[in-house]
């Protein structure tokens, strides 16, 4: 890069390729729109224009072959988990994934008798960044995005590869609860 500064005088950046490649993928995070349960509502007003993250380059995708973030934000039941990870598995890679309020991150009011709810949506797909609260309000969401965007700068893209866990049957998440 050669840009001018007002000076007029010549600037020189250095910079790694991956560097790069970290600051762009961090720079233009495209979330999968979809919603569970209450923490949607909550996601959908940090997506409406008082919060505006096309700020941090943030804009909503309709499509999983799109997108490159999945905000999981609600309630994740047994009767959707294939339905979330099939959804996950059409992102294109690099993809992420934010884990939004109690439901998604552990189980939420459900941890103890909600025989449905699968107890943390970590079971089903890899977790980038949990956002705590019940539910977490936009701000918490936009902290969130925050705390992926550093995590995708300190990130080595050319090396390594994220496991996708299996997805527990009800019988062995209660062995475990
Ligand atoms: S964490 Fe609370 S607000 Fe969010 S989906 Fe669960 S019950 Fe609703």
């Amino acid at each position: 890069m050669n840009p001018s500064n007002k000076s007029g005088e010549a600037s020189v950046f250095f910079i790694t390729s991956e560097e790069l490649l970290n600051w762009s993928r961090s720079s233009s995070l495209w979330p999968l729109t979809f919603g569970l349960a209450c923490c949607a509502i909550e996601m959908m007003g940090a997506m409406a224009s008082n919060y505006d993250l096309e700020r941090f380059g943030i804009f909503p995708r309709p499509s999983p072959r799109q997108s490159d973030i999945m905000i999981v934000s609600g309630t994740v039941t047994y009767k959707m988990a294939d339905r979330i990870r099939r959804l996950y598995e059409q992102m294109s890679e690099p993809r992420y994934v934010i884990s939004m309020g109690s439901c998604a991150n552990c189980g939420g009011p459900y941890w103890q008798h909600g025989y449905h709810v699968v107890k943390g949506v970590d079971k089903i797909i890899p977790v980038d960044v949990y956002v705590p609260g019940c539910p977490p309000r936009p701000e918490a969401l936009i902290d969130g995005f925050l705390k992926l965007q550093e995590k995708i700068r300190a990130e080595h893209p050319l090396t390594g590869d994220k496991p996708t866990p299996a997805i527990p049957t009800p019988a062995e998440e209660n062995k475990t609860a």
